[in-house]
């Protein structure tokens, strides 16, 4: 197949693919592109092929291949940057047959090579992840499934389209899925072969994906900022450099901290001398410390490395943060925590006479009724139940009584031979706040009357 002319994915001159590949078209866009990873799984979907079929043959007809080649550990561990700035990234580009610089680094994170660190805290995350949302609707869009390069980032956790944490298990057999699967499909389990798009509803399935833990501001701030870093990547490449960000960090601490950069570290949580390296070494930022540094001063990571004066809008964080009442509402809780609660909810349905309402019952446990709904949605639902059944044999109790007084009321002046007008009887009912208004009483009085004829 005449592949040059072909494809539709690059039009680089001289770009060397090998023969017998398919050109196969990129998801995404140029700001939001397709990982590397995710593209070469839909590279052996085409070619009816496994991923690691696909892969293993392609290294080996590598010039690379000789250098580092072992399978157990490519695929177990060193596939994993495939998506990042490393040798892997290079070595994957090059049996694909891309040259560089071509469209195709631009599924990796190698325009970031001159400025992060190859093997940086907080860089690459260790297992794929996905957002079952996205993929729903990639499907729904008939665009081939795929993984946005975003995803990669460790500190991605949030899919900033949806708001929800990113699965990194699948949610019927909660296994972890590998970068290089064996079968070629981003939408099923490699391990028991469900589909990875369904979410089973409520709580169960925080279980699988991040129960110890709710959103947080950070979790949001940083994937808007990764996602602001990936469509910033060719611009990076080109007038990103360490020494514009030394030159920021001196004038971020000479305009916020009076050149105290000591102090500007503590101002935002961090260590004193958390940049010290960053400024007197040329250390490149671990994308970890990078993203910390950044919230605090409300400034795009992106920002820190070019001289668009981006810097001039930073600030320093306001002393006082109040937590948010949601994470009072809805308590995150632990695994053992849950059972715990479980247990007691368990003694409170069994006991014949407890016939609490959620609120109180909540209250024992510790949490509001809105946390108790949430995590416990099938006991509260008994709870209540079993209080308004209770509630109801208490009325049906009362109500007995006020019958049995109305029928005594009567009786009584009838053996006094009393006519019992309706003036007399619900001044007899008036001494137990009762009264003929009530609809059954006067119904059961205008029975009795009638009788009495
Ligand atoms: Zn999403
Ligand atoms: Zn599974």
């Amino acid at each position: 197949m005449a592949h040059g002319a072909l494809d539709p994915f690059e039009a680089d001159a001289g770009a060397v693919i090998p023969p017998t590949l398919y050109a196969l078209r990129r998801e995404g866009s140029s700001e939001s592109p397709e990982g590397l990873l995710s593209w070469v799984v839909g590279l052996a979907h085409a070619h009816c092929l496994g991923p690691r079929t696909l892969v293993k043959y392609l290294l080996e007809q590598s010039e690379r291949h000789a250098d580092f080649w072992s399978d157990t550990a490519y695929f177990e561990r060193h596939c994993a940057t495939v998506n990042g700035l490393g040798r892997y990234a290079l070595t994957m580009l090059d049996a694909l047959g891309r040259p560089r610089p071509s469209k195709a680094q631009c599924m990796t994170l190698l325009g970031l090579a001159h400025l992060l660190p190859f093997n940086g805290e907080g860089l690459l995350a260790r297992n794929p992840r996905w957002c079952p949302a996205c993929l729903c609707e990639q499907a729904r869009k008939g665009q081939r499934p795929h993984h946005p390069l975003v995803w990669s980032f460790e500190h991605y956790r949030v899919c900033h389209v949806h708001q929800g944490f990113m699965s990194e298990r699948c949610p019927a057999c909660g296994a972890e899925q590998a970068f290089l699967p064996i079968y070629p499909s981003l939408l099923h389990c490699n391990a028991c072969g469900e589909s990875m798009i369904v979410r089973p509803p409520g709580p169960a399935d925080l279980e699988v994906t991040s129960s110890q833990e709710e959103i947080s501001a950070f979790d949001r701030w940083s994937a808007s900022a990764l996602v602001d870093l990936v469509s910033r990547i060719p611009e990076l490449q080109r007038a990103g450099s360490l020494a514009q960000m030394q030159q920021n960090l001196v004038d971020l601490a000479a305009s916020l901290t009076q050149g105290n950069r000591k102090g500007l570290c503590e101002a935002l949580g961090l260590q004193p001398r958390a940049i010290n390296g960053w400024l007197n070494k040329d250390e490149r930022p671990s994308l970890a410390l990078l993203l910390r540094f950044c919230h605090g001063l409300n400034l795009l990571p992106a920002d820190l490395f070019l001289a668009n004066g981006a810097i001039g809008r930073a600030e320093l964080p306001k002393p006082a943060q109040t937590p948010s009442s949601d994470r009072q509402e809805r308590p995150m809780l632990g695994y053992r925590q849950r059972e715990l609660l479980e247990r007691q909810l368990e003694l409170v349905l069994e006991n014949p006479s407890d016939y609490r309402g959620l609120a109180a019952v909540a209250h024992q446990l510790g949490l509001s009724r809105h946390a108790l709904k949430y995590w416990f949605p099938a006991q509260s639902k008994e709870i209540v139940l079993k209080r308004r059944m209770a509630e109801s044999r208490t009325l049906e109790r009362r109500y007995r009584t006020d019958h049995e007084y109305l029928q005594q009321v009567i009786t009584e002046l009838v053996a006094s031979r009393v006519y019992p007008s309706r003036r007399k009887v619900e001044r007899m009912l008036g001494q137990r706040q009762l009264s003929l208004m009530r609809p059954d009483l006067y119904t059961a009085y205008r029975r009795r009357l009638m009788s009495l004829q």
